[in-house]
């Protein structure tokens, strides 16, 4: 639907944005603060210049060690700048009109650190899921305004899809838990980050899309459990994060289907 231009300068923005997640991504989950201090070395600490700073490249350039001490920076900086990236020019490819493609950009940006947080720490901060409420709720209200314009989230049937999508995504998962009871004896199955997760993307894609992103997620998930075994990266008793599994499958069924 755009130029060239507008789709390097939607990648660009990627990159960046990609950076702050990182920060995002190490700082939530610890309770520091976002802005202060500076970006610095996870290991010895030194402030970090500008030159350090820039997505992927400062990363490539000094061969993903730290300028200052020579320890180790995760390929998870550079990893999520990509993917940032990535997905805007997607987005910007599937967005039926203007005011999807800002909602479906801001997704974007809560998606990715919710994932990164639940894989590595198997939470999914009240925090992000609050501020991504208001863009759900945002999401609903183009459906209904303007249907016939928007393309991502929206299947074409009635203007309450968004409402049914959420009240499908809470009830289907209260099933699951009773299931979980009876089989298990615990409620544990899914945790409520994941819960919460759910209603909040059937609120933004209606209730078609969630019921196959929920069966989507469950198979991979179940896939990935199987491989982790099998290859004994994981015992059977450890958890896993079903947040990552739910976002992908998201961006699987919204972005394919
Ligand atoms: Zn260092």
């Amino acid at each position: 639907m755009q130029n060239v231009l507008f789709y390097v300068i939607l990648a660009v923005l990627g990159l960046v944005l990609g950076s702050f997640l990182n920060v995002v991504i190490c700082r939530l989950p610890r309770k520091e603060s976002l802005a202060f201090p500076a970006s610095h070395c996870a290991s010895c600490g030194h402030k970090l210049s500008p030159v350090d700073l820039i997505p992927v490249i400062s990363w490539s350039f000094l061969r993903g060690k730290c300028r200052y001490c020579g320890e180790k920076i995760s390929l998870r900086y550079p990893l999520i700048e990509l993917l940032t990236a990535a997905l805007f020019v997607l987005t910007a490819t599937r967005a039926g009109n203007r005011w999807e493609l800002v909602i479906s950009l801001v997704t974007v940006l809560f998606l990715i650190p919710i994932a990164a947080i639940d894989f590595q720490h198997y939470i999914i901060p009240n925090k992000i899921l609050l501020t991504l409420l208001p863009v759900a709720v945002a999401s609903a209200v183009l459906q209904i305004v303007s249907p016939e314009q928007v393309s991502l989230f929206y299947d074409g049937a009635g203007a309450f899809r968004p409402l049914l999508g959420a009240v499908a995504a809470s009830g289907i998962l209260f099933l699951i838990a009773l299931l979980g009871y009876y089989l298990n004896g615990r409620d544990e199955v899914m945790g409520m980050g994941d819960i919460k997760l759910l209603v909040l993307l059937g609120a933004l894609c209606g209730a078609k899309k969630i019921l196959l992103v929920l069966l989507c997620a469950v198979l991979l998930a179940g896939a990935a459990s199987i491989v982790m075994l099998v290859t004994r990266k994981k015992g059977r008793k450890d958890k896993i994060a079903f947040g990552p599994y739910i976002i992908l499958s998201f961006y699987v069924i919204v972005y394919w289907l």
